[in-house]
């Protein structure tokens, strides 16, 4: 009886406090929220946890972008390092030609006093070296802004030379660039894929006149489409 009379008083007093539940679903509901906003923080925690300081992508020595690339440091004098694409947005990929070998270079791209550098640099075989990550700032197109938002290739050979810019050159610029492309979401058109000479600013003119753009652009798209 006790035990009924105790059931009872406790089954009326929930009754009465229909209030009571109103309280208890407004506390559930405030528990929800602040589960949300929980999860919504953690996304955001997530999205900007680069921005903590002391907080990177991971790295390791001699790793690369580009798969079929070979890895030669430059020297760090001549890129800056940086978190891209989260701290600078990467849309553009410039095109260079080096007046010059692929020896002399990547020499001078591994050379504290250049000044300049760019993170690729392809030989009129085909062969692709990397020298500086994408996320990091390279010092090639002259313009600070434009540094910041591109991958720079370096291409073996010198303006005035056609037949220095081989089909094995163009097929892998093409492949590279097409990569870029890809991880950045950058299109493939010459709004998007630029010369040196086209960077404001510039007093630079490679690559030239004898670089095929309508060749190259079609060898991206072809390369983007695998
Ligand atoms: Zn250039």
């Amino acid at each position: 009886m006790g035990t009924k009379g105790t059931s009872g008083a406790k089954s009326s007093g929930g009754a009465k406090s229909g209030h009571g539940i109103s309280r208890r679903g407004l506390l559930i509901g405030a528990a929800v929220t602040a589960a949300g906003t929980a999860l919504l923080a953690r996304e955001q925690l997530e999205h900007a946890w680069w921005r903590l300081p002391g907080v990177e992508k991971p790295r390791k020595p001699g790793e690369v972008d580009f798969a079929r690339a070979q890895w030669i440091a430059a020297s760090s004098a001549n890129w800056r390092r940086a978190d891209r694409p989260d701290d600078y947005t990467i849309d553009r990929v410039v095109i260079h030609v080096t007046q010059g070998s692929y020896q002399s270079a990547v020499k001078v791209f591994q050379d504290p006093g250049h000044g300049a550098a760019a993170h690729y640099v392809v030989r009129k075989d085909g062969h692709v070296t990397q020298m500086i990550r994408e996320l990091d700032v390279a010092f090639h197109a002259g313009n600070r802004s434009y540094n910041e938002r591109s991958v720079g290739i370096e291409h073996e050979g010198f303006v005035d030379r056609p037949q220095d810019f081989t089909a094995a050159m163009y097929g892998a610029s093409a492949r590279l660039t097409a990569a870029i492309c890809g991880r950045y979401g950058i299109p493939a058109d010459r709004e998007h894929i630029v010369g040196h000479v086209e960077v404001p600013g510039t007093d630079h003119t490679d690559p030239g006149k004898h670089w095929d753009w309508d060749r190259y652009l079609k060898l991206v798209r072809a390369a983007d489409k695998r």
